[in-house]
């Protein structure tokens, strides 16, 4: 049997679901082929979207229309604006969320897509048609589904060995099979393999664990929702507890290491530094006689909770015998052991910074599969991968999002040009932008592109436009009026009795000043929505920054704007040792930018380059006046 859609999504995780999504609210008819549709949404690990950089990407994906910050705006229970403390740049929404909920809602959401189809179905191999361009899918049944494009997007699943002590079980997650025809497909379509993995901790009864004396964490007082469409939280929200490892912990992983898959040699594939093992912890931070461990409710109607801090992939007696020693947990029972999952990735090095596969035009990759972790980083990947998966459908130019454009842009353009060398994850310190890549401007700086490549529905874009014009007029305004001192000190405001105006746009800029006493000064701020207030404020507190950095900006785009390309002949390049060449040809770099961040190209090369290219294009206008 043969079907026929414009673009077909493998796999229902966080990057499948986003791309699907996209590409069918881009107007392609989409089909998704997951394995089963109950694990749609599914949160492999911790129960919680956001934290610091990642919620700058769940905005983004917001931003552009996706689904993920509405989906946890529904299912939070725990919200948490992270660094408040710290400049709004680095301030990262996280929220805790109901797993149940949350992939009801994904599902819901998907189910209401117009031109959107979900089945289930293993793929099992990709079809490349005599032009080198993608062709069809083949499935385990037999169907065979043609398309103009495809999003890859297979998780942990790719050949995935689940691993607990020194038991090794073939398995994407626990419990699912792994996907191994299509992980022989692709080292058939010689896409570079490689292998990663990542782990989760076990499961704990919320009913055996000793909650008295435990210190509680409550998310904020006001929850702040993910997405600009979502109102209010309704959702009841509840406390984390906090608890730790000891020293008899320690000793208990310290005695049974040999016995650990990730220690005992059983996993070849790297690990992620940022989200350690405690087995990794208690070897790396030995000097410490502690680490914390939030215990996270994964749902307001489930007794499962989420110790975070201590993924493991100790046998399960270990990992009994270690959580008899934690405060609370001495007579936790284990609803389901912490493991160690290792699988198969794609070097993204071979994806162009619109994920596609350069040499398999029509083939893009999303999420986990590309060597990053995390749902928020898949989803990200996701949306722009479902983007251009339509465009590349309907003829049109793909969409780049910059290192200045988004931290969505920083993602794609750090794996598409370095690679990996463990998973992935976002953190603000990534972006070279971070003043102007703030997560609570992302639909400024994101919702009018969305709109113009058609993945921003009606209502969103109304009240977009809305917003923006409101900002707009608001900081024009305030651009324009100040007051004497007089009437600050009427208003309640302290100011020194210097005889100066002081302008709104200082006032603004300084946090001490209260809201209250602004609107009493200028009245007229008290119609101004809550959103566009704080706008102001961030704007008027950047107000020194953002115009250099404007211009760093302009420096950097200048070097994005120097295009090279896949065809680019770097032989005709004089003044370019060999190794620069060679690495300059196997990377392909879509511009002098992107070469400039390649390691080993040298300032002497990119001035050369650029020469080279400045030349060429003098000669093709002058040609072309002749
Ligand atoms: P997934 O969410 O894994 O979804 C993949 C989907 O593809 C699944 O629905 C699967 O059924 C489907 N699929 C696969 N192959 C096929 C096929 N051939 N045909 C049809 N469908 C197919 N992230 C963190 O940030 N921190 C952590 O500590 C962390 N720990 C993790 C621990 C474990 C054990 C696991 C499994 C994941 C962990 N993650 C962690 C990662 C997080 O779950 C992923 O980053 C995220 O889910 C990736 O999303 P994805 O869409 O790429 O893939």
């Amino acid at each position: 049997m043969t079907d026929s859609v414009d673009v077909v999504v493998i796999g229902g995780g966080h990057a499948g679901c986003e791309a699907a999504a996209t590409a069918a609210r881009m107007g392609a008819r989409t089909l998704l082929l997951t394995h089963r549709r109950d694990t749609i949404g599914e949160m492999s690990c911790n129960p919680a979207i956001g934290g610091i950089g990642k919620g700058h990407l769940v905005r983004e994906i917001d931003a552009l229309d996706g689904l993920m910050g509405r989906a946890a705006d529904r299912a939070g229970i725990h919200f948490k604006l992270l660094n408040r403390s710290k400049g709004p740049a680095v301030r990262g929404p996280r929220a805790q969320a109901d797993r149940a909920l949350y992939r009801r809602a994904i599902q819901d959401m998907l189910a209401a897509q117009d031109r959107l189809e979900i089945r289930e179905a293993s793929v099992e191999d990709i079809e490349i048609g005599s032009d080198g361009s993608l062709a069809a899918v083949m499935c385990g049944d037999g169907v065979r589904v043609r398309c103009g494009s495809v999003v890859l997007t297979t998780g942990t699943f790719l050949r995935g060995m689940v691993h607990i002590g020194a038991r090794g079980t073939p398995a994407g997650r626990m419990g699912e099979a792994p996907s191994v025809g299509l992980a022989l497909a692709l080292a058939r379509l010689e896409l570079p393999l490689g292998r990663l993995k990542t782990g989760t901790p076990p499961r704990l009864d919320r009913r055996s664990i000793d909650w008295e004396g435990l210190e509680a964490d409550w998310g904020d007082t006001v929850p702040e929702p993910f997405s600009t469409m979502t109102s209010r939280i309704d959702n009841p929200q509840v406390a984390c507890r906090i608890t730790a490892t000891t020293p008899a912990t320690h000793a208990v992983i310290r005695a049974n290491l040999h016995l650990s898959a990730v220690h005992g040699g059983q996993i070849a594939g790297r690990g992620t530094r940022y989200c350690p093992s405690i087995e990794d912890k208690v070897v790396r931070f030995a000097e410490r006689d502690r680490h914390q461990i939030f215990l996270e409710p994964e749902g307001l109607d489930d007794d499962t909770v989420y110790p975070n801090g201590i993924s493991t992939s100790l046998p399960e007696v270990v990992q009994v015998e270690m959580l008899a020693t934690i405060p609370g947990l001495e007579r936790a029972r284990m609803l389901r052991p912490g493991y160690a999952v290792e699988y198969d990735y794609v070097d993204p090095r071979a994806l162009s910074a619109s994920l596609e596969v350069r040499r398999l035009p029509g083939l893009f990759l999303a999420g986990q599969i590309n060597g990053t972790t995390g749902y928020e980083e898949a989803a990200a990947q996701g949306v722009l991968a479902g983007i251009n998966a339509a465009c590349r459908c309907g003829g049109r130019p793909a969409l780049r999002l910059d290192r200045a454009d988004a931290y969505i842009g920083v993602l794609a353009d750090d794996l598409v040009t370095h690679g990996v060398t463990e998973p992935y994850r976002m953190f603000t310190s990534r972006a070279e932008y971070r003043l102007t890549l703030r997560a609570d401007n992302a639909d400024l700086r994101l919702t009018d592109m969305g709109i113009a490549m058609g993945c921003v529905g009606p209502d969103r874009a109304m009240a977009f436009t809305r917003f923006r014009n409101e900002v707009g007029a608001a900081t024009r305004r305030a651009g324009m009026e100040s007051l004497p001192v007089a009437a600050l000190h009427d208003a309640g405001i302290a100011a020194r009795a210097d005889g100066q105006r002081r302008s709104l746009a200082d006032l603004l800029a300084q946090p001490a000043i209260q809201q209250d006493f602004l609107c009493a000064a200028f009245p007229w701020l008290r119609e101004v929505s809550s959103r566009a207030f704080e706008m102001l404020r961030v704007n008027a507190l950047y107000a020194n920054y953002l115009p250099r950095q404007a211009a760093e900006i302009r420096g950097f785009r200048r070097e994005e704007n120097v295009l090279l390309g896949a065809k680019f002949d770097y032989a005709t390049v004089g003044g370019l040792s060999t190794e620069v060449r060679s690495t300059l040809t196997k990377a392909e770099p879509a511009s002098l930018g992107a070469a400039a961040r390649l390691e080993g190209v040298t300032p002497a090369a990119l001035a050369a380059l650029n020469a080279h290219v400045r030349r060429a294009q003098a000669t093709s206008v002058s040609r072309e006046t002749a």
